[in-house]
């Protein structure tokens, strides 16, 4: 039963300096503890297809099936504010492509298949916390609504890897628009290849904004797109408490999706300055700067398109750049005024955003809880005491409560159907940081998947009231809490 997987792979016709061709290097015993059917089937592939072993060698990259032209791509990239001419996928592979059921085109790589061109000094390996970690969070994106690369399988490679001590090794396949990122336009700006450039200009242009042409819209009209994409974005992470940790440009996807979950965290009690990653030591990404460096990335993707600019497109281009606070701050507004339960934004709605974050920050509440806890009180405005419970001074709520209630009657609609709409934009369940580490544990110490699985389908259907599992709402208590991740 050789079926094939219906690859078709458009980077792989791009000239050769864009990549350079490379087999995952074996495993020494490939074990299948994961596979996404439900993206399996999106993908238009189908669990029958192969036994399970075979799946096994696929996804570990012991077997290369046919149509795949496995590729490691070449990138650059500002790590931390600095430029590194040469990064590239030093431990992934790309796959292949395919055109799943809606029509889109998915890359389909693998993560932690071996040492390629770009390895530098690394193994070119994962280890199984993280990419347990990465997939629950691509899941849990996905399911928030949140663009995000996402995940297929996870594959024990039977081996270990040498981290901070020793940790069985695991490949991960993660599904995504593209991986094309800030960086790989970068690389070839430093290289003043100018005639790659145009090529990549394009093929993300047709790839991923389909409805422009260069002709027409020009290089601006790529980076007005992926300008308000990234507002979008960000808006989005900034609305579920999202700290992505290591937003350097080879880590920013042209396509829009949120990916390279590495030490990236969703935050329990609300703090702006918040950073969970252990190599983040000067705080470049806490969470409330995210919306800046996503701004300086872009400025460095508007730099490296430089050279594709008249003088007329760089006057545009600076115009682009200049619109993101407002893009941002645009999409930021309306969101949030999703999760207070207004229709439209109001006067007044800024600063009644911003003083419930202060309030909350001010009592250590938690970020989640709290907007979830506030579709209580507009469906029974008598319903408070869950809400208050969060904050250190419960009482310290009261004159923001009376404002919002207020603010609510302003406009039409009945408690019932406020809360109700709510409830869709206000999670209770998101991949808390101690439920993440403790379902790691658990594979890594004792081989038990099982926590992991249940963690996955919770997180599936986080806006749903889930009898029976309710703990995976609450936030850690003080001996559980998790200051620091890793990648
Ligand atoms: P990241 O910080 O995960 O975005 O990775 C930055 C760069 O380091 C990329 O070029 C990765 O491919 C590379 N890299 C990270 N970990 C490894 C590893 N274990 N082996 C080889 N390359 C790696
Ligand atoms: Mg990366
Ligand atoms: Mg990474």
């Amino acid at each position: 039963m050789d079926s094939a997987i219906p690859f078709d792979n458009s980077y792989a016709r791009l000239p050769s300096r864009f990549y350079a061709f490379q087999h995952p290097v074996p495993v020494k015993k490939p074990l299948l503890v994961k596979i996404n059917r439900e993206l399996l089937e999106n993908l238009g592939l189908y669990w029958e297809m192969f036994f399970p072993q075979v799946w096994g060698e696929i996804l570990s990259g012991n077997r290369v099936s046919e149509g795949a032209e496995p590729l490691a791509m070449a990138y650059a990239g500002h790590q931390f504010g600095h430029f590194v001419p040469q990064l590239g996928d030093g431990r992934a592979i790309l796959l292949g492509e395919i055109v799943d059921k809606n029509g889109l085109r998915r890359d389909i790589q693998l993560k932690g298949s071996g040492p390629t061109p770009f390895s530098r000094n690394g193994d070119g390996r994962a280890a199984l916390g993280p990419v347990l970690r990465e997939y629950i969070l691509g899941e849990a994106m996905h399911a928030l609504g949140i663009p995000a690369t996402r995940s297929l399988a996870v594959v024990l490679t039977g081996e270990e890897v040498l981290r901070e001590k020793r940790f069985p090794g695991a490949v991960l396949t993660r599904v995504g628009l593209s991986h094309i990122r800030v960086g790989t336009f970068e690389f070839f700006a430093a290289k003043q290849d100018h005639k790659a450039l145009r090529i990549l200009a394009e093929y993300t242009m047709n790839r991923h904004f389909p409805e422009m042409t260069m002709e027409k819209e020009g290089p601006v009209g790529l980076l007005r797109a992926v300008m308000e994409q990234q507002a979008s974005l960000v808006a989005a992470w900034m609305q579920v408490g999202f700290i992505h940790g290591v937003m350097n440009t080879d880590n920013c996807a042209l396509s829009g999706e949120t990916i390279d979950f590495g030490p990236c965290a969703f935050m329990d009690a609300y703090d702006p300055m918040k950073v969970f990653s252990s190599i983040d030591q000067a705080g470049r990404y806490a969470y409330a700067r995210q919306p800046q460096m996503a701004h300086w990335n872009l400025r460095r993707f508007a730099e490296s398109l430089l050279p594709l600019f008249s003088d007329e497109e760089l006057e545009a281009a600076n115009a682009v750049l200049g619109a993101f606070p407002d893009a941002f701050q645009r999409h930021w507004l309306s969101g949030m005024g999703q999760k207070l339960g207004f229709l439209k934004n109001m006067e007044g709605d800024e600063g009644r955003i911003q003083s419930l974050l202060k309030l909350m920050h001010a009592n250590g509440a938690d970020f989640t809880l709290s907007f979830r806890k506030l579709c209580d009180i507009a469906e029974d405005p008598a319903r408070v005491s869950g809400f208050t419970a969060l904050f250190r001074e419960p009482e310290a709520c009261g004159p923001w409560l009376g404002d919002w209630l207020h603010r609510l009657d302003a406009e039409d609609g009945d408690g019932v159907q406020r809360a109700a709409a709510m409830r869709k934009v206000n999670p209770l369940f998101i991949p808390r940081n101690h439920r993440v580490e403790e379902v790691i544990r658990a594979a890594e110490d004792r081989g038990d998947f099982q926590p992991f699985e249940t963690l996955l389908s919770v997180l599936s259907r986080p806006f749903d009231l889930q009898p029976g599992f309710e703990k995976y709402a609450e936030p850690p208590q003080p001996h559980e809490l998790v200051h620091r991740t890793f990648c």
